[in-house]
């Protein structure tokens, strides 16, 4: 029998959209922290999500010069997102980090990280900021306006001021790649896989070069995606409106009688036509709510989400087995 201990590999995946000034920073950032971290073997991921400046060049010489360096390069443009599916669909590794290639997710957590799942029993460690020093003031009141919005009308919860940089276990990995739909929420879908999860939290770091890739508009629009992923509470809001309607169609139908039949008259005809102008629209709009329920669940049904995910079955107990085994012999 090998004697020799199998090191586990790590698959660090980091998304790189016009980085040429940042990825040189970050690439001596963790091959400094890989050297420290010995009992690891890594793999470097580089995902280029469609630069058009000198990224994919300056990958092409990395892989060259380093063996532990891969690179993904895309047609064009396809955005953070898929960039991040293509990293995990692509990396070997038995455990996965996903990094911003401009050190705001500081290589240096990867020992504590790991240490978390290797000796503390965690499936996976995310992490976020604990403050937004140095954000845009506008910008840090939308997203928190935004985390209150999300968490109030969807199931899943959404850790304020979470980040993308995540170190997942090879299983927690498959467990997203399960989940197929077109338009993704990563940090929705690390909530919605569950697992056991340590959170870490640090202060926000600037980037080290370079420009930020998200402007206020692309940010809204990603909220935005966020909130159609991972709620179908919008859709009901036809029924309500339409439900209300009629409320106060019946009400005023009533006062109408009630004013009558004690020979109060106002402009004959007219207060009667108001009531069965909304009681007609209000039934309208509810039976648009109708359809927008059924329309929900259609949209739920064509993402093809997983109806359950496996956390361990009796065969991951290597030792357990294994001393099975012994006994049987
Ligand atoms: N990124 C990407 N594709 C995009 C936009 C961004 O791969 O379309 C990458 C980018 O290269 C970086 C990470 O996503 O590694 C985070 O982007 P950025 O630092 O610009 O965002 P911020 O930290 O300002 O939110
Ligand atoms: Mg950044």
């Amino acid at each position: 029998m090998d004697n020799k201990k199998k090191l586990p590999m790590l698959t660090v995946v980091v998304p790189c959209y016009n980085e040429e000034e940042a990825v040189p920073f970050f690439y001596k950032e963790i091959t400094r922290v890989a050297g420290i971290m010995s009992e690891t073997n890594f793999e470097f991921l580089f995902v280029d999500d469609g630069s058009s400046d000198g990224t994919l060049a300056y990958l092409r010489k990395l892989a060259a010069s380093d063996k532990r360096v891969r690179y993904v390069s895309f047609s064009r443009n396809f955005g953070k997102e898929s960039a991040m599916y293509a990293g995990l669909e692509n990396a070997t590794g038995d455990y996965i980090a996903i990094m911003d290639a401009d050190l705001q997710d500081p290589p240096a957590l990867l020992p504590e990280m790991l240490a978390a799942i290797e000796n503390e029993g965690y499936d996976s460690v995310a992490t976020k900021r604990s403050t937004r020093k140095g954000e845009p003031v506008i910008r840090s009141m939308f997203a928190r306006m935004f985390y209150r919005i999300i968490n109030k009308i969807s199931k899943v919860q959404m850790v304020p001021g979470a980040r993308d940089f995540i170190l997942m276990k090879r299983r927690v990995k498959d467990a997203i790649l399960k989940m197929p739909e077109y338009n993704r929420y990563t940090k929705g879908i690390f909530n919605w896989v569950g697992f056991k999860v340590k959170w870490i939290s640090y202060d926000n770091i600037k980037r080290i070069a370079g420009k930020t890739k998200w402007s206020f508009w692309k940010l809204f629009k990603y909220s935005v995606e966020c909130i159609v992923a991972f709620s179908t509470a919008p859709l009901a809001i036809a029924s309500f409106f339409g439900f209300m309607l009629c409320l106060i169609a019946v009400v005023g139908i009533i006062v109408v009688v009630i004013r009558d039949c004690a020979g109060i008259q106002s402009a004959a005809g007219w207060p009667s036509m108001i009531c069965i102008m909304l009681f007609i629209g209000g039934v309208q709009l509810f039976c648009i709510g109708i359809l927008g329920t059924y329309i929900s669940k259609t949209y739920l049904e064509s993402k093809g989400r997983p109806m359950y995910l496996t956390a361990e079955t009796e065969k991951d107990n290597v030792n357990v087995n294994e001393t099975r085994m012994n006994t049987e012999n």
